[in-house]
């Protein structure tokens, strides 16, 4: 790793990971077998679903939620510019068309369910929505509007493992809300392990849905269409198998199981460090003029993912990442806008983003990782208020 005095992100890993990869090794059984069903298995039941089928990543995860769920050329699927270019790549896969919906406002980087609402026609199928930064989208309005269009809707949670939000609880019929896991609103959730996340397993994703329909396509595409996998037929359940669909092989491995399970008992801890030190980035910062920070008015759990604030403007930006550099602290952009991608260019009607313009080019993204010290923490809060004296 390169030698920053405070890095963006860190994995907190140890023994217990090694010790668990050793054993995988051990046994000699690499993919997918035991350890995979037990990973999905907890995976399930910390979310709040049914299934859960563990994936390469969190890409394969969205290419298989928007192939279940139907998606093909001639649809247009509503998703965010504000994202990781996979959020979109995995619709494209598909030969359905991105439609960008812009994000809330400077507090709230999610897209607005009235711009997603006002983007639907005729071609619409789905929608796709990211809990930026781990931060949960308005779920109770996104999955009315799908409901009244007829709309799917996959949540890309990569950044939202554990992240948690209140919706009505339609069972009882009284109007009570209930807490839910994100990944468990949409109708498929699609998570990712790569090392930057908040659960690292190298590379890896979990894909999560209730329904007994999906879960049966999603289990068959994830594996080239094949109604056995070769630990079934290792452990006698069956000799042969038929080819059904045009699937892919997208299947993780029981190496990475094997971390992903120790990451997964791991993470409320984890989420719980990110969350103080998110707490005290806020109670240093908000007071700077020169910094305004989303999501201050959230009332739902985040999974803290990463910590971002807008600088007064963009053309300061590159000056601001290079002191922060010069003083041995690592920043990143959450994210140069897939709109503005070459190959994104035509999905764009100029005009028709202005938010997302507008924090895209305002939005930087400081240290944040369960391990990072208290020193180190002081050290980039001290920085920031040189910089901004700087600028007076
Ligand atoms: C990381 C990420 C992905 C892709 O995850 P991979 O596991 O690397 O494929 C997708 N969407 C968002 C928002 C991400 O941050």
């Amino acid at each position: 790793m390169a030698n920053w005095q405070v890095p963006l992100a860190d994995i907190n890993l140890g023994t217990e990971e090694i010790e668990a990869v050793a054993d995988v090794l051990r046994s000699r059984w690499l993919s997918m077998g035991p350890v995979t069903a037990e990973f999905e298995r907890c995976f399930a039941e910390y979310v709040g679903v049914k299934y859960a089928f563990a994936v390469a990543n969190c890409t394969a995860a969205l290419h298989l939620a928007h192939m279940a769920l139907g998606a093909g050329p001639g649809d247009t699927i509503i998703c965010p510019s504000l994202t990781f270019v996979a959020t979109a790549n995995a619709i494209r896969y598909t030969g359905a068309t991105p439609v960008f919906a812009d994000i809330t406002s400077i507090d709230d980087l999610n897209n607005a369910p009235d711009d997603i609402e006002a983007r639907i026609d005729e071609s619409t199928k789905g929608i796709c929505v990211l809990h930026y930064g781990g931060y949960a989208c308005n779920m109770e309005s996104i999955m009315d509007i799908a409901k009244r269009h007829n709309l799917y809707v996959v949540e890309d949670a990569a950044h939202a493992p554990g992240a948690a939000t209140w919706i009505t609880d339609k069972d009882t019929g009284r109007g009570e809300k209930v807490l839910r896991k994100c990944g468990s609103l949409g109708d498929i959730g699609c998570f990712s392990f790569f090392s930057n996340k908040n659960m690292a397993t190298g590379e890896g994703g979990m894909i999560t849905t209730d329904s007994d329909v999906l879960a049966e396509k999603i289990k068959l595409l994830r594996s080239h269409g094949m109604t056995s996998i070769t630990w079934d037929r290792d452990k006698g359940h069956s000799f042969s198998y038929d080819v059904v669909d045009l699937g892919y092989n997208y299947r993780i491995d029981e190496m990475r199981s094997a971390i992903g399970l120790i990451q997964l008992r791991k993470l409320e801890r984890n989420n719980r460090k990110r969350a103080e030190v998110t707490n005290i980035y806020r109670e240093n910062l908000q007071d700077l003029d020169e910094i305004s920070i989303p999501f201050l008015n959230t009332n739902s759990i985040s999974a803290y993912h990463i910590f971002p604030i807008l600088l007064k403007s963009g053309s300061e930006r590159p000056r601001f990442m290079q002191f922060m550099r010069d003083k041995g602290i690592q920043t990143s952009i959450h994210y140069p806008p897939v709109h503005t991608f070459s190959h994104y260019r035509s999905c764009y009607q100029p005009g028709s983003l202005p938010i997302t313009n507008e924090v895209a080019a305002r939005v930087v993204t400081l240290p944040l990782y369960p391990d990072i010290t208290r020193e180190q923490l002081e050290y980039v809060i001290e920085m920031l208020n040189q910089w901004s004296i700087l600028l007076k």
